[in-house]
């Protein structure tokens, strides 16, 4: 069952600010697309930032990548996103972002370890890493081809993340797990490394996936030792070249005016004022809605939202 135009419009422009305000897209990276039919995909545009995506922006491509519906251009990455659906038919929705941390961790040449976490392992599995392909090329689909078909989440060496699933809520809470994984492993590693499941641990975990209803699509976590060469495949670390490090050397203090006395009188919104950037006294308002920037603001975008949707059904 595929969803309707409106609803999937309503929630490419939620779930593209919900992934920008949660760091896991920069700029104009990423997209996001909903499938409509057998035929044709709803995707978000190229050159537009997900934090100012809107009701309208959205085109149809059929599954060859003609454009089908909108004024826009296709996103140049729109070929992982029609690669995710050949694969699998029944994946009805795709994000490609670029998380930092799990990036990062194909950078480095490291596993993403998703074999750690007991509600990963069971909602998620042993992610996968395509070897690397330039960004655009054919190379790129056809490097996640055998992985998406075993998997609903995996990462692009050097590049970002794909995650699918029957909606852009479940795509989108697999790339936000992946990251927060991600996140933990770095601070294990800090802490002096991860220590593994035994099999025997993995294998009850991964026996919940039936009590809890997950069918999602993985490759099941493996002991290490008993870890299939098919599994977290990271690319082979990049040699190091070694680089002259210059000491660090602290610029010179220069001295400071002294700060003017603050009196009494002086009511707090001024001192506000100065901290967060220039709103003074007879404006001492806060912005209640900032488009950019980290933070929850969940009910604004819902707000927009339905303000867009009630004038889009008047149009129509
Ligand atoms: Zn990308």
């Amino acid at each position: 069952m595929f969803p309707n135009e409106l609803q999937a419009r309503k929630d490419i422009v939620y779930y593209s600010h919900k992934t920008h305000a949660a760091g896991l897209v920069t700029a104009t990276d990423g997209n996001l697309s909903v499938r409509l039919d057998d035929q044709h995909v709803l995707i978000t545009p190229s050159g537009l930032r997900k934090e100012d995506m809107h009701i309208d922006a959205p085109i149809v491509i059929d599954m060859d990548g003609n454009l089908v519906a909108g004024d826009r251009k296709p996103s140049t990455e729109y070929k992982v996103h029609l690669e995710a659906y050949q694969q699998r038919p029944d994946v009805k929705a795709v994000i490609h972002a670029h998380p930092p941390k799990a990036i990062a961790f194909t950078i480095a040449g490291a596993p993403l370890d998703t074999c750690m976490l007991p509600e990963v392992v069971v909602t998620m599995g042993d992610v996968p890493i395509a070897p690397y392909a330039a960004p655009s090329t054919d190379a790129l689909p056809e490097s996640m081809r055998d992985l998406i078909a075993k998997s609903d989440a995996l990462m692009l060496a050097r590049h970002g993340s794909v995650t699918v699933g029957p909606c852009l809520s479940e795509a989108f809470k697999r790339l936000e797990k992946l990251e927060h994984n991600a996140e933990i492993m770095i601070y294990a590693r800090m802490l002096g490394g991860a220590q593994p499941f035994s099999e025997n641990q993995l294998q009850e975990l991964q026996g919940l996936r039936g009590f809890y209803g997950i069918n999602t699509q993985q490759i099941a976590c493996a002991a290490p030792g008993a870890r299939p060469a098919s599994g977290s495949s990271a690319p082979p670390a990049q040699p190091v070249v070694p680089q002259q490090v210059q000491p660090y050397q602290a610029p010179p203090v220069q001295p400071q005016p002294a700060a003017p006395a603050v009196s009494a009188a002086n009511n707090n919104n001024a001192n506000r004022g100065d901290r967060f950037g220039g709103w003074h006294d007879g404006e001492a308002q806060a912005p209640t809605y900032r488009r950019s920037g980290a933070g929850n603001h969940e009910p604004e975008i819902d707000e927009l939202v339905d303000e867009i949707v009630a004038r889009v059904k008047q149009r129509l």
